[in-house]
């Protein structure tokens, strides 16, 4: 049986930044991963493909040119999914070349192959042709990650009734869809096709919608999927969906309101790839969700020596941080300095407007009893907003009265998620309002909106 210094199970972000963390070490490092090709969730079926998707529906739609030529303008006359599909193929190839080249280049072994625990210090891994595999070592990593949340009550078919890693394989786009689960994946989903001129309806059960994100932002940010004529269907649950003899599917609602459409997309949820690690084995357990419990700081499971990163560990399920926490699992597991994670990390949601976000909410900040001033800009006040044809899109501001310090960026609109990592750094290394007054910003740009909105807020701060 060989042995390793480090193995990781899953080549998503957190499997990855982990091994190639591991190698640079110098250490033997063994990643085991179940799909063909190596890059996890994020490069098959989450972050890039639909970040890949959203970009080319906004070029091919000429959706950033419509503030200027109209609702009607298109780049492309009768957009087909195999003109989204396209795109995806070049851009999906190149990122998987470069992480194959990565694993090369750091002397990282890869071996395809679904892997259990035997015990504590011992996996199995068994191939595609049912061959298998023993490996030891004294450290692990599992960085499964998560599988979409699939209810029996949906039929899933993979033609009209899909689940969010289903939804790349469309062969064709429907005129109207009806999305289940207004969670980051819905939201962006939803948001997407809705660019595309599908009529799209979101459906939730609870009455509100990512709930970690300040209010103002979200209040900005419904108002405009709705002006563009996306139902939201709030605060009932989806009970049964059955797909219709004529063709297209019925949601059948709580309270007997139906929701007919061409597609359903359910995206509620998605659970910790844990049920075939055979985790008792080692004195692991999951939860129901299949996700697994560790140290905050360390990533470290219960269990001495198994380490535990990514999606697999639950909130906040980014590949940006599920990258960190990978680093600095690999850190530990193999007795080197490692930082703590960050306090504030930014959150993106690539939905159709973009947001982001670092920091307290304005409902934090009101909770924890701090006294605050907001500053808010509007993207309509910069040159580089006329220039570009933007009539929405805000930023806003949360600022400590006491000690002038930013406790909160939130940005809804064109380049959200480019655009936060000035707050974020302004965050994290303890700055103050008067940075954005004092200082000067690139002209015509939106970042110019930060110091209009630390302006605003001026003009109501004590001066010293
Ligand atoms: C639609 C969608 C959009 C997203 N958009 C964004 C975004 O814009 N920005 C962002 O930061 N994040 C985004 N995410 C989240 C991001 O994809 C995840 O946070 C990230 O992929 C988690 O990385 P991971 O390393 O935990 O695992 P994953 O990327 O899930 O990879 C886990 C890997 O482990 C393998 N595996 C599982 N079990 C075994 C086993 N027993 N043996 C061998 N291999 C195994 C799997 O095959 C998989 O390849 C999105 C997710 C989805 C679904």
């Amino acid at each position: 049986m060989e042995h390793y210094d480090f193995i990781v199970i899953g080549s998503g972000p957190a499997g990855r930044r982990a091994a190639i963390q591991a190698a640079k070490f110098g250490r033997k490092v063994l990643v085991v991963e179940r799909g063909r090709r190596v890059g996890g969730v994020s490069v098959h079926t989450g972050t890039i493909p639909s970040k890949t998707l959203r970009e080319t529906a906004l070029n091919l739609s000429g959706w950033r040119e419509r503030g200027f030529y109209g609702r009607s303008y298109r780049v492309k006359q009768n957009l087909t999914a195999s003109d989204l599909r396209a795109r995806l193929t070049i851009t999906l190839n190149h990122e998987i070349e470069v992480l194959e080249h990565q694993f090369a280049r750091n002397q990282v072994t890869t071996l395809t192959g679904d892997a259990r625990f035997r015990d504590r210090t011992t996996i199995e891994v068994t191939g595609e042709e049912g061959e298998s595999f023993q490996f030891s070592s004294d450290a692990f990593l599992l960085a499964v990650g998560t599988v979409p949340f699939r209810p029996d009550y949906v039929p899933f078919d993979g033609t009209s009734i899909f689940d969010s890693d289903e939804i790349l394989n469309l062969t064709h786009l429907p005129r109207s869809m009806t999305v289940i689960g207004a969670g980051v994946i819905g939201i962006e989903y939803a948001t997407i096709f809705s660019a595309l001129d599908v009529h799209v309806t979101l459906v939730e059960p609870r009455s509100t919608m990512l709930d970690f994100i300040d209010r103002e932002l979200i209040d900005d940010f419904t108002h405009q999927i709705k002006d563009r004529g996306m139902v939201l269907r709030f605060g009932r649950k989806a009970e049964r969906i059955t797909k219709l003899a004529g063709g297209g599917c019925e949601v059948q609602m709580e309270g007997g309101r139906n929701i007919r459409s061409e597609m359903v997309l359910f995206a509620a949820g998605r659970m910790g790839a844990t049920s075939t690690l055979n985790l008792e084995s080692c004195g692991l357990e999951s939860d129901r969700r299949g996700r697994i419990k560790v140290n905050p700081t360390t990533f470290e499971t219960d269990v001495p020596g198994i380490y535990a990163a990514g999606d697999v560990i639950g909130f906040p399920s980014l590949a940006s941080t599920s990258m960190e926490q990978g680093r600095i699992a690999a850190c530990h597991a193999l007795g080197q300095q490692a930082h703590e994670p960050p306090k504030f990390f930014p959150y993106g949601i690539y939905a159709v407007p973009e947001i982001s976000t670092v920091g307290m909410t304005e409902e934090e900040v009101i909770e924890r009893g701090i006294s605050y001033e907001c500053g808010v800009a509007r993207f309509r006040e910069t040159s580089r907003g006329h220039i570009m044809g933007l009539d929405t899109g805000m930023l806003k501001m949360i600022f400590s009265l006491k000690t002038r310090r930013l406790l909160g960026c939130h940005i809804v609109g064109e380049g959200a998620t480019e655009l936060i990592h000035i707050g974020q750094a302004v965050l994290n290394l303890k700055g103050t309002l008067d940075y954005f007054v004092e200082n000067t910003f690139n002209y015509p740009t939106l970042a110019e909106a930060y110091k209009i909105a630390a302006l605003d807020a001026w003009n109501r701060m004590p001066q010293h």
